[in-house]
C-alpha cells in the first residue's frame, strides 16, 4: 500500500474535522470509513418512503455554529442552518408547556414568576457564550482562560445537579423545561454532568439558537469531505480496520473509534497500563429510535410547541428524573423521556408535497433489543392527541441495531462512553492531552475524548493539533477558511 502522511480511522464529524485540519496543514491525508456512506452520526437517509429525508443519528446543531472548529471552518457560510425561533419545548399535562426561546426576555416572559429566575440563571453565561464554549470545548483538565466564567458555570452546575436544583424556581415550568435539556446527558437526574449539559445547551439556544441544517445533517460532513478532497486529501468508503497493522506506512493514525475498539486494533502494541485505564472506560445507557414520515405536522395540544425545532416529552422533573432512574438500573419506562425534532417545520425540503418528518428516541437501558416505537409513539400521543392519525410510515431502530450501525454506539450508547463527571475529566484517560495515545503516532479523535459527545467536530480538532505538533513539529493553527 503506497503511504500517506496521516490516515484517519472513521468519517465521522470527528474524523473529518481530523482530515480536514491535517490536510489544511499541507499532509497527505486517507480516511477509511467501514460504511457505505460518510458521515457517522451525522448521516441522512431516506429511511422510510422516497423522499423522506431522515437524520439517522444527529439532527440538531446548536454546536454547529457554537464550536470552535466549526466557526473557524465557516460552517454557516458554506451549508444553510435555519434556526427556529422556539429553539426547544416541553409539554406538560393539561396543555400547559415550557417554552424556549431564543429571545431570554420571550422565554421568561413566558415563564411567568419563575421568569426572573431563569434569567439570573442563564443570563451571565449567554452573554460570554463564546468563553464558555471555548471553556467546555475542551479537556477539563486545562487551565481555563476565563476562570471567573467557569466558576460562575461551576457554581450553577453545582446547585442544578444537587439536591438545591429546585430552591430557584417556584412552578414545575421552569424545572421540566430544563430537566428536558439535562435529560440529553442520558445519566439519572439531578447530577452534575446532566446539569452542566443542560447549562451549556440551555445557553447556546438563546445564544445562537439550536438549528439544523437544510437537507439534514449529512449537509455538514459533506461540507467537511468537499474540503478535504478539494485539499489533496482521500476517501475511502466500505473499508472496516480491524487492526494498525492493516493500515498503510504514516506518520499519524488518528483514529475516530471508542477504547474498546482502540484496544482491539492496537493489540499486544497498547502499552498495558494503559491499556487497563482504557479497559476502565464505561459506556452508558443507550437510545432506541424511530423516524416517521406524517402526513400533517404534530398536532400538540399546546399549539405554540407546532413551532418548535425541538420537544422534550416525558412531564414534570419528577417524571422524567424516575423514568431516566429506570433506565439506569437496566429497566425499561413505560412512560420515558422522548427527544424529539421537528426539522420539517422549518425546512421544507426534507418532505415531499406539504408532508413531514419526525425524528425520536428514547433512553433504554445499555444493549437492550427492545423496539421503543410503540412506547415513543404513546408518548407523543399523550400530548399531542390524533397524532397517530398523521403518521404514514416509520422506521424504528433498537440500542443493539444503533451498535451494529456504528461500532463507536457500544451497547447502543450514542456518547460513545458515558459523559459522567468523571468521565468528562477522564475521557479516556487522566491527560490534559488525552488525544495523544502511548503508541507513537496513534492519536484518538472520536468522541470518547474531550469534549465528548456531539456534532461538533472538536474532539478531531484537537487530536489533528497534537498530532500536528508531536509528529510533524507543526504548532500554527492551520487556516480552516473556505477558499484557502
Ligand atoms: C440517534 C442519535 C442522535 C443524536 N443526536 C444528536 C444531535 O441532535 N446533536 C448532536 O450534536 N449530536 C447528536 N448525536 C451525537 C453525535 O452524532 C455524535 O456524538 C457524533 O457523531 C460523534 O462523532 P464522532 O466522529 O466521534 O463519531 P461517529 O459520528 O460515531 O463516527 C465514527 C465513524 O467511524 C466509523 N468507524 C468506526 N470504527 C471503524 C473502523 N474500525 N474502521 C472504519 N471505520 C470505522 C463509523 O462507521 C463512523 O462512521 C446523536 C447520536 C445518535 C446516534
Amino acid at each position: 500500500m503506497d503511504s500517506v502522511d496521516v490516515v484517519v480511522v472513521g468519517a465521522g464529524p470527528n474524523g473529518l474535522a481530523a482530515a480536514v485540519t491535517m490536510a489544511r496543514a499541507g499532509l497527505a491525508v486517507r480516511v477509511y470509513e467501514r460504511a457505505d456512506t460518510i458521515g457517522g452520526g451525522a448521516r441522512t437517509a431516506e429511511l422510510t418512503l422516497p423522499g423522506y429525508l431522515h437524520d439517522v443519528c444527529s439532527a440538531v446543531h446548536p454546536m454547529a455554529l457554537a464550536s470552535e472548529f466549526f466557526r473557524r471552518f465557516h460552517l454557516e457560510s458554506r451549508i444553510e442552518l435555519r434556526t427556529p425561533e422556539l429553539a426547544y419545548g416541553h409539554p406538560l399535562d393539561g396543555g400547559r408547556a415550557g417554552l424556549a426561546y431564543q429571545s431570554i426576555d420571550e422565554t421568561a416572559r413566558m415563564l411567568g414568576v419563575d421568569g426572573p429566575a431563569w434569567k439570573r440563571l442563564f443570563e451571565p453565561l449567554v452573554s460570554h457564550w463564546q468563553e464558555l464554549a471555548q471553556f467546555t470545548g475542551t479537556s477539563l483538565l486545562r487551565v481555563p482562560r476565563h476562570p471567573g466564567l467557569a466558576a460562575q458555570f461551576g457554581l450553577r452546575a453545582f446547585e442544578q445537579g444537587s439536591p438545591l436544583w429546585s430552591l430557584r424556581f417556584e412552578s414545575d415550568i421552569a424545572p421540566s423545561l430544563l430537566s428536558g435539556v439535562q435529560a440529553h446527558s442520558i445519566l439519572p437526574l439531578p447530577g452534575l454532568a446532566p446539569a452542566a449539559a443542560g447549562l451549556l445547551l440551555g445557553s447556546l439556544a438563546h445564544a445562537v439558537g439550536w438549528p439544523v441544517p437544510v437537507g439534514g445533517s449529512q449537509a455538514i460532513v459533506d461540507a467537511m469531505a468537499d474540503d478535504l478532497l478539494a485539499h489533496g486529501g482521500e476517501i475511502v468508503t466500505q473499508t472496516e480496520i480491524t487492526s494498525l497493522d492493516e493500515l498503510p506506512p504514516a506518520r499519524a493514525v488518528l483514529l475516530d473509534v471508542t477504547p474498546k475498539s482502540l484496544l482491539a486494533l492496537g493489540g499486544d502494541r497498547i502499552p498495558r497500563g494503559y491499556a487497563r485505564s482504557l479497559g476502565r472506560f464505561r459506556y452508558g445507557n443507550a437510545v432506541a429510535k424511530l423516524d416517521l414520515a406524517l402526513s400533517d405536522p404534530v398536532p400538540w395540544a399546546n399549539e405554540a410547541l407546532r413551532s418548535a425545532g425541538t420537544v422534550h416529552v416525558g412531564g414534570t422533573h419528577a417524571q422524567i428524573a424516575r423514568s431516566e432512574a429506570m433506565v439506569a438500573s437496566g429497566r425499561h419506562a413505560q412512560r420515558p423521556y422522548v427527544l424529539v425534532a421537528q426539522p420539517s417545520i422549518i425546512d421544507p425540503s426534507r418532505a415531499p408535497g406539504g408532508s413531514h418528518v419526525l425524528w425520536a428516541y428514547t433512553h433504554v437501558p445499555s444493549g437492550s433489543d427492545v423496539d421503543q416505537s410503540e412506547t415513543i409513539i404513546a408518548q407523543i400521543e399523550r400530548f399531542a392527541p390524533g397524532f397517530r392519525d398523521t403518521i404514514i410510515a416509520t422506521s424504528g431502530r433498537t440500542a443493539v441495531e444503533e451498535e451494529q450501525g456504528n461500532p463507536n454506539y457500544v451497547g447502543g450508547d450514542i456518547s460513545a462512553g458515558a459523559a459522567t463527571f468523571r468521565q468528562l475529566v477522564r475521557r479516556p484517560t487522566l491527560s490534559p492531552y488525552p488525544w495523544q495515545t502511548p503508541v507513537r503516532g496513534v492519536y484518538l479523535c472520536s468522541s470518547s475524548t474531550p469534549p465528548g459527545p456531539g456534532v461538533h467536530g472538536l474532539g478531531g480538532w484537537h487530536a489533528a493539533r497534537r498530532a500536528l505538533a508531536t509528529s510533524f513539529g507543526i504548532r500554527r493553527a492551520p487556516d480552516l477558511r473556505p477558499g484557502r
